[in-house]
């Protein structure tokens, strides 16, 4: 049944190819979103550093510019009323400072931008402080993170050192960078509901985060997977982890500040990256399975059609097989009929060529039939040429010997094969066959069923023609029947005359 396997396997082949695709096409769609992604973490990390970084600039220029002043002017000109109104002006011009202060030698307030100076106020202990008054050098100094005393917000404090002419400390000029206004620079992007920006120190201390949890200023991340396998090793880059601080898996974007030791992380919640793509999926899942499934049952009707088609035609053959035995066949006896017997013999006859092999013909007649079918019915006669149609045929053990019911209770024996004497021996042995078989026949002098056979052969090249054939064989039997029947006769060639009725 190849075709019901290839029918199986096509639908199978068909099913397999819809999905495979389908997954693949799935596939490539999400590595699409994922890099899209990628993209935009990365460039939101790019800008929110440049920002970050000219925010830091601004601060540190807005210092300079005191630290000038108080080396043009003298540190006694801190606690003018000039410089008062100079530091309120400078802190209001840039949004994200604070405030701008002057600390002496000792760490006590010599000047603010403020409205407010609080009495016996001393910094002396904060670290900005006690870097300068350590380390000489004017370089810009970028504290950690800490509480204002004096108004409480989260502060990020960038200050330098003031010498006198002597080139001792003098003091620190510090502005603080409210954390509060990245975050709320940070607010105005779209990051989704869970995604995240953060602005850290390069050892990974948390400065400002949107969104912003609890007691999260100050923490570190620095042990987290991102810092340790990524930030830590490249100056900017992107990665996909999972958060330390709120276990969301995120596509990141990281940048470090190009002046200060700082960084920024801006990251996409994967999960919000790829809902759409998610439903997308579900979708063309749920399609693809009904696809799948009309698939498989249009296999199954096709298997079950090509199957039915098989079936019909093996039994049209069947039929066709049967109907063609049923032509060739005598319906009562089961021998051959005259048809099948003329083909034979008109293959054996072919173009009128001469015959190759031996061939012999014995044809049988039952005796006294009329009377039998009189005394016993037409039923009972039809039985009785079954019987001798049995004689015959468990006779025969050549294949290529054919027998044939002639007609009526006429029956014939085709021999290719053999000669005239092996014909006639076969004759008596099926003779003596019906008699053995001593069915009653009253209408017979002997009191059972007796036939009379004549024979007729030819060696190889010897037979004239078909008609001649059967006609020789006829006569024979003629003159068995002419001397008294019950018996062979062999055609001779005074078998004819003497088979003759008497004019
Ligand atoms: P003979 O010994 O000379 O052969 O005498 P007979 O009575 O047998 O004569 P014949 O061979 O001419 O007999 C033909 C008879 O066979 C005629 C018919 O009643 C009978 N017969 C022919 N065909 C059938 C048949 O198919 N069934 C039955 N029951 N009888 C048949
Ligand atoms: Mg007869
Ligand atoms: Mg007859």
């Amino acid at each position: 049944m190849p075709v019901l396997w290839l029918a199986g396997l096509f639908t199978l082949l068909v099913c397999i190819s819809i999905t495979s695709i389908t997954v693949w096409q799935l596939r490539q769609t999400r590595i699409h979103e994922l890099e899209i992604a990628n993209t935009t973490v990365a460039n939101l990390s790019r800008s929110m550093a440049q920002h970050v970084d000219d925010a830091f600039d601004q601060a540190h220029i807005a210092v300079s510019s005191v630290v000038e002043r108080l080396s043009f002017d003298g540190f006694g000109a801190a606690s003018g009323s000039r410089m008062h109104d100079y530091l309120r002006a400078t802190a209001a011009s840039v949004q994200q400072i604070q405030g701008l202060f002057i600390y002496d030698k000792d760490g006590n307030w010599a000047a603010t931008s403020l409205n407010h100076m609080p009495a016996n106020a001393n910094n002396a202990d904060r670290e900005y402080f006690r870097f300068h008054r350590s380390i000489a050098s004017s370089l810009p100094h970028i504290g950690p993170a800490i509480q204002s005393r004096t108004t409480g917000d989260w502060i990020i404090p960038v200050s330098r050192r003031v010498d006198d002419e002597m080139g001792n400390f003098a003091g620190v000029v510090l502005a603080t960078v409210e954390l509060n206004y990245f975050e709320q620079f940070f607010e105005r992007f779209d990051i989704g509901k869970h995604g995240v920006i953060t602005l850290a120190m390069a050892d990974g201390t948390v400065l400002a985060r949107r969104p912003l949890i609890q007691n999260v200023r100050g923490t570190s991340i620095g042990d987290g997977e991102l810092f340790r396998l990524y930030v830590r090793e490249h100056y900017e880059g992107t990665a996909n982890v999972v958060s330390m601080l709120d276990h969301e898996q995120r596509l990141y974007g990281y940048k470090k500040l190009d002046g200060y030791p700082m960084v920024v992380l801006a990251g996409l919640s994967q999960r919000e990256v790829l809902d759409e793509w998610r439903q997308y999926a579900w979708r063309s899942l749920a399609i693809i399975i009904c696809v799948v499934v009309a698939n498989l049952l249009f296999g199954v009707l096709l298997f079950q059609q090509i199957r039915f088609g098989l079936n019909a035609e093996s039994q049209l053959r069947i039929a066709s097989h049967s109907l063609e035995k049923l032509a060739l066949q005598d319906s009562l006896t089961g021998l051959a009929n005259r048809r099948h017997f003329q083909e034979i013999l008109s293959l054996e006859f072919r173009n009128g060529e001469p015959n190759l092999h031996p061939l012999s013909l014995i044809m049988i007649d039952i005796d006294f039939f009329k009377s039998y079918n009189d005394n016993y019915g037409h039923v009972a006669g039809d039985k009785c040429i079954v019987a001798v149609a049995e004689c015959i045929r468990s006779n025969l053990n050549r294949t290529g010997d054919l027998a044939v019911r002639y007609g009526g209770e006429e029956m014939a024996v085709f021999l290719p094969y053999s000669d005239m004497q092996g014909a006639v021996s076969l004759a008596e042995k099926i003779r003596l066959a019906v008699l053995t078989r001593a069915l009653e026949h009253q209408g017979n002098p002997i009191g059972i069923v007796s036939i009379s056979l004549g024979v007729y052969g030819c060696r190889a090249q010897e037979c004239q023609s078909m008609e001649d054939f059967v006609k020789r064989a006829d006569a024979a039997l003629y003159a068995a029947k002419h001397q008294g029947r019950n018996r062979t006769v062999a055609w001779q060639e005074s078998t004819l005359l003497s088979a003759l009725p008497a004019p």
